[in-house]
Protein backbone atom coordinates (compact mmCIF):
# COMPACT_ATOMS: atom_id res chain seq x y z
CA UNK A 1 0.00 0.00 0.00
CA UNK A 2 1.33 3.37 -0.87
CA UNK A 3 1.12 6.00 2.03
CA UNK A 4 -2.41 6.25 3.15
CA UNK A 5 -4.74 9.18 3.53
CA UNK A 6 -4.68 10.69 7.12
CA UNK A 7 -8.50 9.28 8.14
CA UNK A 8 -7.57 5.80 7.05
CA UNK A 9 -7.51 3.37 9.93
CA UNK A 10 -3.40 2.33 10.38
CA UNK A 11 -1.56 0.77 13.10
CA UNK A 12 -1.28 4.17 15.04
CA UNK A 13 -4.84 4.45 15.24
CA UNK A 14 -6.26 1.49 15.33
CA UNK A 15 -7.92 -0.22 18.74
CA UNK A 16 -6.35 -3.64 17.85
CA UNK A 17 -7.14 -7.33 19.07
CA UNK A 18 -9.24 -8.56 21.91
CA UNK A 19 -6.40 -10.76 22.53
CA UNK A 20 -3.54 -8.99 22.15
CA UNK A 21 -0.79 -10.59 19.42
CA UNK A 22 2.48 -10.13 17.97
CA UNK A 23 2.54 -8.04 15.38
CA UNK A 24 2.98 -10.75 11.94
CA UNK A 25 5.78 -11.06 10.34
CA UNK A 26 5.53 -10.59 6.64
CA UNK A 27 1.73 -9.17 6.14
CA UNK A 28 -0.15 -5.70 7.85
CA UNK A 29 -2.71 -6.61 10.66
CA UNK A 30 -5.31 -6.40 8.20
CA UNK A 31 -3.66 -8.94 5.68
CA UNK A 32 -3.57 -11.39 8.60
CA UNK A 33 -7.32 -11.03 8.94
CA UNK A 34 -8.07 -11.68 5.63
CA UNK A 35 -5.68 -14.37 5.78
CA UNK A 36 -7.87 -15.66 8.59
CA UNK A 37 -11.66 -15.27 7.10
CA UNK A 38 -10.10 -17.36 3.96
CA UNK A 39 -9.23 -20.40 6.09
CA UNK A 40 -12.39 -19.84 7.52
CA UNK A 41 -14.99 -23.19 7.22
CA UNK A 42 -17.53 -20.47 7.06
CA UNK A 43 -16.07 -19.13 3.99
CA UNK A 44 -15.59 -21.84 2.26
CA UNK A 45 -19.30 -22.95 2.91
CA UNK A 46 -20.10 -19.47 1.22
CA UNK A 47 -19.68 -21.16 -2.34
CA UNK A 48 -22.62 -23.81 -1.74
CA UNK A 49 -25.10 -20.74 -0.19
CA UNK A 50 -27.76 -19.17 -2.45
CA UNK A 51 -27.22 -15.40 -3.28
CA UNK A 52 -31.08 -14.95 -5.45
CA UNK A 53 -30.79 -18.82 -7.18
CA UNK A 54 -30.78 -21.90 -4.77
CA UNK A 55 -27.34 -23.20 -5.42
CA UNK A 56 -28.47 -26.40 -7.50
CA UNK A 57 -30.49 -23.95 -9.81
CA UNK A 58 -27.36 -23.95 -12.38
CA UNK A 59 -23.58 -23.61 -12.68
CA UNK A 60 -23.53 -20.24 -14.31
CA UNK A 61 -25.02 -17.93 -10.87
CA UNK A 62 -24.05 -15.93 -8.57
CA UNK A 63 -23.42 -17.83 -4.96
CA UNK A 64 -22.47 -15.75 -1.90
CA UNK A 65 -18.56 -16.96 -2.67
CA UNK A 66 -18.54 -15.31 -5.57
CA UNK A 67 -20.57 -11.87 -4.68
CA UNK A 68 -18.49 -11.71 -1.57
CA UNK A 69 -15.29 -11.99 -4.21
CA UNK A 70 -17.17 -8.90 -6.01
CA UNK A 71 -17.48 -7.15 -3.25
CA UNK A 72 -14.18 -7.07 -1.91
CA UNK A 73 -12.97 -6.48 -5.52
CA UNK A 74 -15.34 -3.51 -6.03
CA UNK A 75 -14.00 -2.26 -2.20
CA UNK A 76 -10.48 -2.62 -3.14
CA UNK A 77 -10.42 -0.20 -6.20
CA UNK A 78 -12.27 2.39 -4.31
CA UNK A 79 -10.12 2.16 -0.91
CA UNK A 80 -7.03 2.33 -2.75
CA UNK A 81 -8.23 5.21 -5.20
CA UNK A 82 -8.88 7.18 -1.91
CA UNK A 83 -5.95 6.13 0.32
CA UNK A 84 -7.66 4.02 2.22
CA UNK A 85 -6.62 0.87 3.59
CA UNK A 86 -7.47 -1.87 1.06
CA UNK A 87 -6.52 -4.91 3.61
CA UNK A 88 -8.76 -3.94 5.92
CA UNK A 89 -11.64 -2.89 3.47
CA UNK A 90 -10.95 -6.28 1.63
CA UNK A 91 -11.26 -8.14 4.89
CA UNK A 92 -14.48 -6.36 5.69
CA UNK A 93 -15.95 -7.22 2.09
CA UNK A 94 -14.92 -11.15 2.18
CA UNK A 95 -16.22 -11.22 5.81
CA UNK A 96 -19.10 -9.14 5.46
CA UNK A 97 -21.41 -12.75 4.49
CA UNK A 98 -20.31 -14.71 6.85
CA UNK A 99 -23.21 -15.22 8.78
CA UNK A 100 -25.85 -15.70 6.01
CA UNK A 101 -28.08 -18.60 6.22
CA UNK A 102 -28.87 -21.30 3.59
CA UNK A 103 -31.62 -20.21 0.78
CA UNK A 104 -30.74 -16.31 0.63
CA UNK A 105 -33.25 -14.10 1.76
CA UNK A 106 -35.68 -16.31 2.42
CA UNK A 107 -33.81 -18.50 4.56
CA UNK A 108 -33.19 -15.28 7.03
CA UNK A 109 -36.73 -14.75 6.75
CA UNK A 110 -37.61 -17.86 7.85
CA UNK A 111 -34.82 -18.40 11.04
CA UNK A 112 -35.57 -14.58 12.17
CA UNK A 113 -39.30 -15.69 12.24
CA UNK A 114 -38.60 -19.26 13.85
CA UNK A 115 -35.85 -17.20 16.63
CA UNK A 116 -38.26 -14.54 16.95
CA UNK A 117 -39.53 -15.54 20.89
CA UNK A 118 -35.50 -15.76 21.40
CA UNK A 119 -34.47 -12.53 19.89
CA UNK A 120 -34.33 -12.93 16.21
CA UNK A 121 -31.87 -13.73 13.76
CA UNK A 122 -29.92 -11.26 11.62
CA UNK A 123 -26.98 -12.34 9.41
CA UNK A 124 -25.15 -9.07 9.88
CA UNK A 125 -24.80 -9.77 13.56
CA UNK A 126 -23.94 -13.64 12.88
CA UNK A 127 -21.40 -12.99 10.46
CA UNK A 128 -20.41 -11.61 14.07
CA UNK A 129 -20.79 -14.33 15.67
CA UNK A 130 -19.11 -16.39 13.11
CA UNK A 131 -15.66 -14.68 13.66
CA UNK A 132 -15.93 -14.10 17.32
CA UNK A 133 -17.26 -17.52 18.24
CA UNK A 134 -18.03 -19.95 16.06
CA UNK A 135 -15.11 -20.43 13.72
CA UNK A 136 -13.20 -23.20 16.52
CA UNK A 137 -9.27 -23.49 15.03
CA UNK A 138 -7.06 -21.33 17.16
CA UNK A 139 -5.10 -22.20 20.34
CA UNK A 140 -4.94 -19.19 21.86
CA UNK A 141 -8.71 -18.19 21.53
CA UNK A 142 -12.06 -18.83 20.35
CA UNK A 143 -13.23 -17.40 16.89
CA UNK A 144 -10.73 -15.79 14.86
CA UNK A 145 -9.86 -12.90 17.05
CA UNK A 146 -10.28 -10.25 14.42
CA UNK A 147 -9.00 -6.76 14.76
CA UNK A 148 -11.87 -4.11 16.11
CA UNK A 149 -11.88 -2.06 13.03
CA UNK A 150 -12.96 -5.37 10.94
CA UNK A 151 -15.31 -6.32 13.16
CA UNK A 152 -17.19 -3.12 13.51
CA UNK A 153 -17.27 -3.59 9.62
CA UNK A 154 -18.53 -6.48 9.83
CA UNK A 155 -21.52 -5.25 11.83
CA UNK A 156 -22.95 -3.13 9.41
CA UNK A 157 -26.61 -2.98 10.95
CA UNK A 158 -27.47 -3.34 14.90
CA UNK A 159 -30.71 -2.61 16.69
CA UNK A 160 -30.38 -1.27 20.15
CA UNK A 161 -31.34 -4.41 22.52
CA UNK A 162 -27.96 -6.27 20.35
CA UNK A 163 -25.80 -3.38 20.60
CA UNK A 164 -26.30 -2.85 24.39
CA UNK A 165 -25.38 -6.88 24.95
CA UNK A 166 -22.24 -6.38 22.39
CA UNK A 167 -20.68 -3.48 24.09
CA UNK A 168 -18.16 -1.52 22.19
CA UNK A 169 -18.16 -3.06 18.98
CA UNK A 170 -21.58 -1.84 18.73
CA UNK A 171 -21.49 1.53 20.45
CA UNK A 172 -21.75 3.67 16.95
CA UNK A 173 -25.01 2.63 17.21
CA UNK A 174 -25.77 3.95 20.40
CA UNK A 175 -23.99 7.06 19.43
CA UNK A 176 -24.89 7.80 16.54
CA UNK A 177 -21.26 7.64 15.63
CA UNK A 178 -19.49 6.14 11.96
CA UNK A 179 -17.66 3.37 11.52
CA UNK A 180 -14.43 4.01 9.81
CA UNK A 181 -14.03 4.72 6.06
CA UNK A 182 -12.95 1.22 4.39
CA UNK A 183 -16.52 -0.23 6.34
CA UNK A 184 -18.57 2.90 4.59
CA UNK A 185 -16.33 1.74 1.37
CA UNK A 186 -17.34 -2.24 2.35
CA UNK A 187 -21.14 -1.69 2.77
CA UNK A 188 -21.44 0.05 -0.49
CA UNK A 189 -19.72 -2.01 -2.96
CA UNK A 190 -21.85 -4.65 -1.43
CA UNK A 191 -24.89 -2.46 -3.37
CA UNK A 192 -23.01 -2.07 -6.26
CA UNK A 193 -21.86 -6.03 -6.84
CA UNK A 194 -25.45 -7.41 -5.88
CA UNK A 195 -27.83 -4.28 -8.29
CA UNK A 196 -25.34 -5.43 -10.93
CA UNK A 197 -25.10 -8.93 -11.11
CA UNK A 198 -28.39 -10.13 -10.16
CA UNK A 199 -29.22 -7.95 -13.29
CA UNK A 200 -26.78 -10.19 -15.14
CA UNK A 201 -28.02 -13.43 -13.32
CA UNK A 202 -31.67 -12.03 -13.56
CA UNK A 203 -31.01 -11.79 -17.76
CA UNK A 204 -29.78 -15.17 -17.65
CA UNK A 205 -32.04 -16.83 -15.68
CA UNK A 206 -34.90 -15.41 -18.16
CA UNK A 207 -36.67 -14.25 -15.03
CA UNK A 208 -36.12 -11.04 -16.32
CA UNK A 209 -36.18 -9.65 -20.36
CA UNK A 210 -34.33 -7.36 -22.08
CA UNK A 211 -37.44 -4.98 -23.01
CA UNK A 212 -38.28 -4.18 -18.99
CA UNK A 213 -34.76 -3.31 -17.92
CA UNK A 214 -34.85 -1.27 -20.47
CA UNK A 215 -37.09 0.96 -18.62
CA UNK A 216 -34.47 1.30 -15.76
CA UNK A 217 -33.05 5.01 -16.23
CA UNK A 218 -29.22 3.16 -15.38
CA UNK A 219 -29.15 0.11 -17.62
CA UNK A 220 -31.17 2.52 -20.48
CA UNK A 221 -27.95 5.39 -20.75
CA UNK A 222 -25.69 2.62 -21.18
CA UNK A 223 -27.41 -0.10 -23.56
CA UNK A 224 -28.18 3.06 -25.79
CA UNK A 225 -24.60 3.58 -26.00
CA UNK A 226 -23.24 0.57 -26.41
CA UNK A 227 -25.23 -0.18 -29.61
CA UNK A 228 -24.60 2.40 -30.96
CA UNK A 229 -21.49 2.37 -31.21
CA UNK A 230 -21.63 -1.48 -31.56
CA UNK A 231 -24.49 -2.26 -33.66
CA UNK A 232 -24.04 -6.04 -34.72
CA UNK A 233 -23.18 -7.20 -31.03
CA UNK A 234 -24.74 -10.30 -30.19
CA UNK A 235 -27.32 -9.65 -27.46
CA UNK A 236 -25.86 -11.34 -24.15
CA UNK A 237 -22.06 -9.46 -24.69
CA UNK A 238 -24.39 -6.07 -25.35
CA UNK A 239 -25.87 -6.87 -21.59
CA UNK A 240 -22.04 -7.63 -20.16
CA UNK A 241 -20.79 -4.33 -21.71
CA UNK A 242 -23.56 -2.48 -20.33
CA UNK A 243 -23.32 -4.15 -16.67
CA UNK A 244 -19.45 -3.79 -16.94
CA UNK A 245 -20.37 0.40 -17.55
CA UNK A 246 -22.96 0.38 -15.30
CA UNK A 247 -20.15 -0.71 -12.50
CA UNK A 248 -17.10 1.41 -13.85
CA UNK A 249 -19.59 4.46 -13.58
CA UNK A 250 -21.14 3.60 -9.83
CA UNK A 251 -17.20 3.02 -8.58
CA UNK A 252 -16.48 6.23 -10.19
CA UNK A 253 -19.20 8.25 -9.10
CA UNK A 254 -18.83 6.75 -5.21
CA UNK A 255 -14.70 7.78 -5.78
CA UNK A 256 -15.20 11.18 -6.76
CA UNK A 257 -18.37 12.23 -4.53
CA UNK A 258 -16.80 10.57 -1.64
CA UNK A 259 -13.49 12.38 -2.87
CA UNK A 260 -15.03 16.04 -2.47
CA UNK A 261 -17.51 15.18 0.87
CA UNK A 262 -13.99 14.43 2.67
CA UNK A 263 -12.57 17.46 1.36
CA UNK A 264 -15.58 19.64 2.54
CA UNK A 265 -15.80 17.84 5.90
CA UNK A 266 -12.09 18.94 6.61
CA UNK A 267 -11.90 15.10 8.26
CA UNK A 268 -8.47 14.82 8.87
CA UNK A 269 -8.39 12.14 10.95
CA UNK A 270 -10.14 8.65 11.82
CA UNK A 271 -11.76 10.17 15.04
CA UNK A 272 -13.62 13.15 12.70
CA UNK A 273 -15.06 10.68 10.33
CA UNK A 274 -16.65 8.58 13.32
CA UNK A 275 -17.78 11.57 14.82
CA UNK A 276 -19.29 13.11 11.37
CA UNK A 277 -23.10 13.07 11.41
CA UNK A 278 -23.65 11.17 8.49
CA UNK A 279 -21.10 9.01 6.57
CA UNK A 280 -18.95 10.49 4.40
CA UNK A 281 -19.05 7.91 1.46
CA UNK A 282 -21.59 8.42 -0.99
CA UNK A 283 -22.87 8.47 -4.07
CA UNK A 284 -24.31 11.83 -5.99
CA UNK A 285 -28.37 11.88 -5.28
CA UNK A 286 -28.70 11.01 -9.04
CA UNK A 287 -26.53 7.96 -8.92
CA UNK A 288 -28.89 7.07 -5.42
CA UNK A 289 -31.91 7.77 -7.49
CA UNK A 290 -31.24 5.40 -10.25
CA UNK A 291 -29.76 2.56 -7.77
CA UNK A 292 -33.26 2.97 -6.13
CA UNK A 293 -35.13 2.79 -9.58
CA UNK A 294 -33.15 -0.72 -10.34
CA UNK A 295 -33.06 -1.58 -6.53
CA UNK A 296 -36.79 -1.72 -6.80
CA UNK A 297 -37.13 -3.36 -10.30
CA UNK A 298 -35.14 -6.08 -9.04
CA UNK A 299 -37.41 -6.54 -5.83
CA UNK A 300 -40.61 -6.68 -7.87
CA UNK A 301 -39.48 -8.35 -10.65
CA UNK A 302 -36.58 -10.50 -9.60
CA UNK A 303 -37.14 -11.26 -5.74
CA UNK A 304 -40.74 -11.63 -5.84
CA UNK A 305 -41.10 -13.20 -9.55
CA UNK A 306 -43.51 -16.25 -8.72
CA UNK A 307 -40.54 -18.47 -9.62
CA UNK A 308 -38.17 -17.38 -6.91
CA UNK A 309 -40.99 -17.24 -4.33
CA UNK A 310 -41.51 -21.20 -5.18
CA UNK A 311 -37.75 -22.02 -4.41
CA UNK A 312 -38.28 -19.37 -1.33
CA UNK A 313 -41.44 -20.84 -0.13
CA UNK A 314 -39.69 -24.40 -0.33
CA UNK A 315 -36.55 -23.13 1.46
CA UNK A 316 -37.88 -21.62 4.43
CA UNK A 317 -40.09 -24.69 4.71
CA UNK A 318 -36.90 -26.97 5.44
CA UNK A 319 -35.49 -24.48 7.72
CA UNK A 320 -38.91 -24.20 9.66
CA UNK A 321 -39.01 -27.70 10.34
CA UNK A 322 -35.61 -28.40 11.06
CA UNK A 323 -35.82 -25.97 13.23
CA UNK A 324 -38.59 -27.30 15.02
CA UNK A 325 -37.28 -30.54 14.81
CA UNK A 326 -34.44 -29.76 16.71
CA UNK A 327 -35.97 -27.77 19.20
CA UNK A 328 -38.35 -31.00 20.41
CA UNK A 329 -35.59 -33.50 20.25
CA UNK A 330 -31.92 -32.31 20.61
CA UNK A 331 -31.14 -35.37 21.18
CA UNK A 332 -31.36 -35.52 17.41
CA UNK A 333 -28.55 -32.58 16.99
CA UNK A 334 -24.54 -33.75 15.97
CA UNK A 335 -22.55 -34.17 19.25
CA UNK A 336 -20.84 -30.46 18.60
CA UNK A 337 -23.86 -28.61 18.72
CA UNK A 338 -25.48 -30.58 22.06
CA UNK A 339 -21.50 -29.28 23.31
CA UNK A 340 -22.36 -25.53 22.43
CA UNK A 341 -25.82 -25.69 24.00
CA UNK A 342 -24.83 -27.17 27.18
CA UNK A 343 -22.02 -23.98 26.78
CA UNK A 344 -24.42 -21.79 25.89
CA UNK A 345 -26.56 -22.32 29.10
CA UNK A 346 -24.19 -20.69 31.38
CA UNK A 347 -24.88 -17.64 29.72
CA UNK A 348 -28.78 -17.95 28.68
CA UNK A 349 -31.71 -19.39 29.91
CA UNK A 350 -32.21 -23.03 28.77
CA UNK A 351 -34.81 -22.58 26.07
CA UNK A 352 -33.27 -19.56 24.57
CA UNK A 353 -29.75 -21.32 24.77
CA UNK A 354 -30.82 -24.27 22.55
CA UNK A 355 -32.46 -22.68 20.38
CA UNK A 356 -29.18 -19.80 19.57
CA UNK A 357 -27.20 -23.49 18.75
CA UNK A 358 -29.81 -24.30 16.56
CA UNK A 359 -30.17 -21.26 14.81
CA UNK A 360 -25.88 -21.04 14.85
CA UNK A 361 -26.07 -24.34 13.54
CA UNK A 362 -28.77 -24.16 10.69
CA UNK A 363 -27.38 -21.04 9.59
CA UNK A 364 -23.82 -22.75 9.30
CA UNK A 365 -25.68 -25.27 6.56
CA UNK A 366 -25.20 -24.69 3.22
CA UNK A 367 -28.02 -25.47 0.58
CA UNK A 368 -27.58 -29.11 -0.44
CA UNK A 369 -26.70 -29.84 3.46
CA UNK A 370 -29.80 -28.41 4.85
CA UNK A 371 -31.87 -30.08 2.27
CA UNK A 372 -29.81 -33.10 2.54
CA UNK A 373 -30.60 -33.09 6.54
CA UNK A 374 -34.07 -32.01 5.89
CA UNK A 375 -34.24 -35.53 3.61
CA UNK A 376 -32.89 -37.26 6.05
CA UNK A 377 -35.14 -36.79 8.86
CA UNK A 378 -38.23 -36.41 7.26
CA UNK A 379 -37.77 -39.04 4.38
CA UNK A 380 -38.99 -42.39 5.50
CA UNK A 381 -36.78 -44.13 2.96
CA UNK A 382 -33.94 -41.82 3.84
CA UNK A 383 -31.27 -43.24 6.14
CA UNK A 384 -30.51 -41.51 9.55
MG1 LIG B 1 -23.69 -9.04 0.45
Amino acid sequence: MGALAPCAVQASNSRGRQIPEAPPAYRSEWQRDRDRIIHSAAFRRLEYKTQVFVNHEGDMFRTRLTHSLEVAQIARTIARALSLNEDLTEAIALAHDLGHTPFGHAGQHALNACMAPFGGFEHNLQSLRVVDELEQRYAAFPGLNLGYETREGILKHCNRRNALALGEVAERFLQGRQPSLEAQVAHLSDDIAYNNHDVDDGLRSGLLVLEQLLEMRLFRRHFDAVRLRYASLPERRVVHEVIRRMINEQVSDLIETTRSALADSGAQSLEEVRAAPGPLVSFTPEMRAGQSELKAFLRTELYDHYRVRRMSMKSARVLRALFELFMDDSGLLPPQTRERIAALDDRAAGESARARAVADYLAGMTDRYALAEYERLYSPGALP
